[in-house]
């Protein structure tokens, strides 16, 4: 596990996965891969934290690499799940996510076949846009692109901590990019000038090292090139 900042956890089991610790509770941005939520369990002990501290699970969409870990997650703290009106169905197994927009590559193709089916899970807020539920700092960000309900999360703590999902990428200069799993659509670069005109120092991703100063900028230096 790596702190990003004070408070400010991730857990990278193959994809990356969030812990917020505050005075309030954990809270927990995405779930992992099926069957590795062993790794946030462990996270969260060693924050000296146990299960019983999350309050609050949310998801950024619902593809398996995320929401892998979300019903046994809940299942072992009784948090309330969130997830997006849109994606929610898929959070709860009732819909099957759409494929991530990577598969003009046959390897990807291949690897995203290899990740095992989520476990649907209750959902018990969907929210779009606006403030968490039981969360009085952290705000849902409309980013739909990666998925047609993905969601971003803004939390008002250490100058602000944008955690991005699969919306971008960090480069490994500091910078933005698309993504290997994101196309140049109208929908994907109009959420990417959303988060651009946030305010936040920090910026976390599903698939790459966060961005720990200045990261807003980045987001603005990228959409200034598009
Ligand atoms: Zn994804």
């Amino acid at each position: 596990m790596e702190q990003i900042a004070a408070g400010i956890h991730q857990v990278s089991k193959g994809v990356n996965a969030f812990i917020i610790d505050g005075d309030e509770g954990v809270v927990l941005i995405d779930t992992g891969l099926p069957r590795r939520h062993g790794a946030i369990i462990d996270g969260i002990g060693s924050i000296g934290r146990t299960p019983d501290d999350i309050r609050v699970i949310v998801i950024t969409h619902g593809h398996a690499d995320h929401t892998g870990g979300a019903a046994a997650l809940k299942r072992a703290s009784g948090a309330s799940l969130i997830a997006s009106e849109i994606d929610a169905p898929i959070v709860r197994g009732d819909r099957t996510a759409s494929a991530p927009p990577i598969l003009d590559f046959p390897i990807l193709r291949g690897l995203v076949r290899l990740v095992p089916e989520a476990e649907g899970s209750v959902v018990d807020d969907a929210v779009t846009q606006g403030p968490v539920p039981g969360v009085s700092d952290l705000t849902v960000v409309a980013t739909p692109g990666h998925t047609e309900g993905h969601i971003s999360l803004l939390l008002d703590r250490n100058g602000g901590v944008l955690f991005a999902g699969d919306s971008a990428l960090a480069t490994r200069g500091g910078g933005i990019q698309r993504g290997f799993m994101n196309r140049k659509t109208a929908t994907f670069d109009s959420s990417l000038r959303t988060m651009a005109g946030l305010d936040f120092e920090i910026a976390c991703f599903g698939h790459s090292s966060a961005i720990t100063g200045g990261a807003a900028g980045a987001f603005r230096a990228f959409v200034g090139s598009i």
